[in-house]
This record gives structure tokens, sequence and C-alpha cells, in this order.
């Protein structure tokens, strides 16, 4: 049996070429695009304005992706957080986080695992597996377009935040990103990709011409500290960081987000603010806060509100702006890694667990 051909690796001048060596007319190349970015739909069934023929040729020969849903857990706040299981039986994680102001952002992974070895990150802690391809990353958007599409919604935002290093996958991960805007319509002003500093591929990206948001994941303002929260720190220290940040933002005239995750005691003293303005001060950023999320395997606590807001205070008087991230889907795992690790350690306990019993 030939094996069927992903139509989410296909790009439009492909599934153009494809189905004229099928001998379809051209529209029909239009009409397939549209139901898989447009109106994406979940099954050729649903592409309605088809022949019956093509319909079953494409049935037999092609696949709508290849994400199978493993797991899935809906909070209270409305985050939807997905585990997906590849061909190969890695699993990603995605979420679907909706807000009052109506933006409807997926935050989606871009590697099985991580090789970075963040000490409080759930994804650092269980290593790497493998790369995602440019489809990989794309569909995981597209799944979520789907299910907003359903509701009469739209996905409108997206962040490369999920599991992985966005820039140790380089290549895919820019490509990726330029596909959510030209197949899927997401505006680049409404895309970010976060990095924990890799300063060569910051670099290489302030000349990509893209106008996507850029985060840096900072976590702390002096290298010894950095160093044990984020080993990368050792090869590019905070200094050359910070360079990489200043040539981003000459080349591009674009604003860097800082992301701290706030850790009780450890990274939210006054000290921390003081040195984290100085080295701040004067650069086109914003700084986000994020609550550390626990995770298993590290035991820091969350900033407490008092010492977060101390903390902006602090910055605001080096005129570094600062803002707290709401953490979303915090009852259902919904940090970085933190749904994939703790299905596991249910599997592994019980050895047994379907799908249905997550959540
Ligand atoms: N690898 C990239 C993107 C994925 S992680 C990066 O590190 O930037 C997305 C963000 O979540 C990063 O800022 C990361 O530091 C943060 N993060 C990871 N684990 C966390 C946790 N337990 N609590 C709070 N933030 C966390
Ligand atoms: Fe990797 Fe980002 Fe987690 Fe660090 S924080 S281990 S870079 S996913």
């Amino acid at each position: 049996m030939t094996e069927l051909i992903n139509l989410y690796t296909l790009t439009q001048p492909e599934l153009a070429e494809l189905l004229a060596q099928w001998n379809l007319p051209r529209f029909r190349a239009k009409q397939v695009w549209a139901w898989l970015y447009d109106n994406a739909v979940g099954s050729f069934d649903e592409m309605t304005d088809l022949p019956t023929n093509l319909r079953e040729r494409l049935k037999a020969e092609a696949t709508l992706g290849t994400l199978t849903t493993h797991a899935e857990r809906s909070s209270k706040d409305g985050t939807l957080k997905r585990l997906y299981a590849l061909p190969d039986s890695q699993l990603i994680e995605s979420v679907l986080m909706p807000y009052d102001d109506h933006r409807r952002t997926a935050c989606i992974s871009t590697q099985a695992g991580c090789a970075m070895g963040c000490t409080f990150c759930a994804t650092g802690q269980m290593g790497f597996a493998r790369h995602l391809s440019a489809a990989e990353i794309v569909e995981q958007a597209v799944r979520f377009a789907q299910i907003l599409r359903a509701e009469g919604d739209r996905l409108s935002n997206v962040v490369l935040m999920g599991m992985g290093e966005p820039f140790h996958n380089y290549d895919a991960s820019v490509e990726a990103i330029r596909r959510l805007m030209s197949d899927l319509g997401i505006g680049a002003r409404h895309i970010t990709v976060s990095t924990v500093g890799l300063v060569p591929q910051i670099l290489r990206f302030a000349d990509e011409g893209l106008q996507v948001k850029l985060a840096i994941s900072l976590h702390a303002a002096t290298d010894d500290e950095r160093a044990t929260l984020l080993p990368i720190n050792k090869r590019y220290p905070l200094a050359d960081l910070l360079d990489a940040c200043r040539t981003y933002i000459e080349k591009t005239g674009r604003r860097v987000t800082f992301e701290w995750a706030s850790i009780a005691g450890k990274n939210d003293t006054a000290e921390q603010a003081h040195t984290l303005g100085e080295l701040l001060q004067g650069v086109l950023a914003h700084v986000n806060l994020i609550p550390l999320n626990p995770t298993g395997g590290y035991d820091g606590r969350p900033s407490d509100p008092e010492a977060t807001k101390r903390f902006i205070e602090i910055l605001g008087g080096y005129g570094v702006s600062a803002t707290v991230r709401v953490r979303r889907g915090i009852d259902i795992d919904a940090g970085c890694g933190q749904l994939k690790a703790s299905v596991v350690r249910r599997q592994r306990a019980a050895d047994t667990v379907l799908p249905s019993d997550i959540g």
C-alpha cells in the first residue's frame, strides 16, 4: 500500500500539482485548500462541495493531518488542553485559551520534549525526544481553529510556547510561523515565539523580516542565578543575550518581551528587581511575570501577589514596564509539559489508563 499523503504537509502549489495529476480542474485545489484552512474541517465528508468520487479518492490516498487526541481536559476558566499522539507514539501538548477580550489563543509545541533542561519546567524535566515538522506544528493550531469554527468563533492568536525550544528547531518553527500567517490567516502581530535565549538564532531571526512578537525567557538577572534555573545560560550568558536582543530591537524596531516565572523567595526579591531594572534600563522591552506553575521535579513555589506588586513597582522606577500574566488552566496541568507528565505518571501507576479516564 502506498503511504497516505498528509495534506497539511503540502503548500498551496503542491496541492494544486497533486490534483492536476489527478486530472482535476484547478478550482478543485482552491476548494480543498479552503476546506483545509478557511473552513478547517475535520473530515473529507465535510467537504460538501466536492464530488463524491473526489472525496472517496482523498479518503483512500490522503489524510487530514497526523495528530490523534490521546487525552483532553477542559478547565473551569475555559482553557482546553490536549495531549496528542504522533504516528511514532510521541506525545505533545497544545492549549487553547479563550480571553474575555475575544482573543482565542493557541499555545503550541515545537518539539516532543526539550533538550534545554530548565530545572523548573515539566518539559525540561522529561528530556528531548525529537523535533516536530512544520506540518506537525501548524496542525496543532488548525485543530483548535476547527473547534472554534464549529462554535462560530475563530482562532486569533498563536504562541509557540508549548513543549520544546522553537529556536532549537529553527527551520521548522520559522516555516510553521510563515504558514500560520499565509495559510491559516493569523496576523503576524498575533503570533509570539518564545525562546530560552539561543543567541545565534535570535540574531538570525532578526533578519527574517517577520513582524511576529519575540519573547525571551529570562527568569533571573545575574548569570549565577540564571544558570541554576536555565543551564543554557552557561553557553549564552546574560551579556551576550542582551546584546543579541539589542541587535534584534535595532534591526526590527520591535519590542522584546522578557518572561519571568516568579518563584517565591528566589527571583521575586527587591534585590533581583533592582538588578533586573539596571539590566533592562533603556532597552525597548516589557517584562511578563508569570507566577511559577509548580512541577513535580522542582520544589519552588509561586510568588505571592504582594511580592509581585513590589517587583513591578521597583522595575517601574527604572522605566521598565512589567505586568503579571494570569495563569490559565491551573486546575488542568496547563503549564508547559505538565499534562503529559501527569498522564505518564498515571499510566505508570495504573498501567492501563484509558484516555477517557483522564479529566
Ligand atoms: N522553550 C521556550 C518556549 C516554551 S516554554 C522557552 O523556554 O521560552 C514557555 C514559557 O513557559 C517559558 O517562558 C518558560 O520559561 C515558561 N515555563 C516553563 N515552565 C514553567 C513553570 N513551571 N512555571 C512558569 N513558567 C514556566
Ligand atoms: Fe525547554 Fe522552554 Fe522548558 Fe526550558 S522552559 S526546558 S527551553 S520548554
